[in-house]
């Protein structure tokens, strides 16, 4: 079968390594060997950022990225602690909607899609004393914008708010601040920059958070239960095997090509390329890579072509590209060069896009 390269943001196109490793073997999530395993993937994801496993526990446990981000604020906001969450984007608003459904009181910044946080909003709403926490996404998918992590940390750090950060789209390939006071825990996933495959959602946590005995507010995503069944070698519920196998091997892939900052690089070079080769054409970005992260950049869709049929000119000569979302889904298109994509794709790439936007 022709090979088909994925530019959508996850899942991604695996390497070879990690596709076999991933049905390598059968295993029982009862035995050694399993737990090994599992204990193996703890600490390769505390590794990507060197976190220190005496602060932070890196929770794995079975799911999407979304049962990472409801993990994350389900198990560490404490009854009456207040949540301020910024959205200018699906996930942004996908924060807020867990806080709604597990009636954590929560007051929103919201921005239009795309649109930059404004800090000085930010700081004011901080400043009130209102808020425990502030819930933010880093990599806010939707437009590819790259939020301000960094600033808000700090403005979080100057209220003692805790930060917690939805990394699902920008774990592995952006800096994240584990080292920054604020920072309390980050959702992230095995299937976007980490190149693993579906199945396994991660939350890194300060050790703090678990010991806060807050009373669990779900069965099977409860932080605390997974992080102390984890930490004495056992998983509560039927784990994914495979997708902890190729984790495995995408972590250790990850390490040896020179970690997150080298995969930032790759990434770069690879969104650039692909700019370069719209700008041919006459495409240009629709958020300015400036504000973009290095997984992901949105593009304006020309006013004479429609989405589904580039889309389909792509996957005619093997890319899928990504639609807009709501109501983005006409002005725009989303291309990520997450995943195993070789220069060779690259080049193939640089072809389909002279060809699909010819005219
Ligand atoms: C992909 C993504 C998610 C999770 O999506 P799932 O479909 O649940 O895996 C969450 N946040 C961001 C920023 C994402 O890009």
């Amino acid at each position: 079968m022709a090979r088909t390269v994925l530019l959508n943001p996850g899942p991604v196109t695996l390497s070879e390594a990690v596709r076999r490793a991933a049905t390598s073997t059968d295993l029982c999530h009862r035995e050694p060997e399993f737990l090994d395993l599992q204990q193996a993937v703890i600490e390769g994801l505390l590794g990507v950022y060197a976190c220190d496993p005496g602060q932070w526990a890196a929770v794995p446990l079975g799911g999407s990225g979304t049962l990472a981000m409801e993990a994350m604020l389900a198990s560490t906001v404490r009854p009456a602690e207040r949540l301020l969450v910024l959205e200018n984007g699906v996930y942004g608003e996908r924060l807020r909607s867990i806080a709604d459904v597990h009636g954590l009181p929560a007051d929103s910044l919201r921005y239009r899609w795309g649109e930059a946080i404004d800090g000085a909003a930010v700081e004011q709403r901080l400043a009130s004393g209102d808020y425990a926490a502030l819930a933010m996404v880093h990599h806010e998918t939707t437009t590819g914008r790259l939020n301000a992590l960094d600033e808000m940390a700090d403005l979080c750090a100057a209220h003692g708010v805790r930060l917690m950060v939805d990394g699902v789209s920008s774990f592995g390939a952006e800096a994240i601040p584990f080292e920054h006071p604020a920072l309390s825990a980050c959702a992230a996933t095995a299937n976007k920059c980490l190149h693993g495959i579906t199945g396994l959602a991660v939350v890194l946590v300060r050790r703090a958070l678990l010991d806060a005995q807050l009373p669990p507010r779900s069965v099977y995503m409860d932080l605390a239960t997974w992080a102390a069944r984890q930490a004495r070698g056992s998983t509560p519920f039927t784990p994914p095997v495979n997708a902890y196998l190729a984790l495995h091997a995408a972590l250790a892939e990850l390490e040896a090509q020179g970690g997150w900052p080298a995969r930032h690089a790759r990434y770069t070079a690879c969104a650039e390329r692909v700019r370069g080769a719209l700008a041919d054409k006459g495409v240009a970005p629709w958020l300015a890579p400036a504000e973009s992260s290095c997984a992901l950049r949105s593009y304006g869709m020309p006013s004479t072509l429609n989405y589904n049929d580039v889309h389909d000119g792509f996957k005619q000569r093997g890319f899928i590209i990504y639609a807009g979302q709501g109501g983005l889904s006409k002005e725009m298109f989303r291309i990520s060069t997450m995943g195993d994509i070789s220069d060779d794709d690259l080049e193939r790439l640089a072809v389909a896009i002279d060809q699909v936007f010819e005219q």
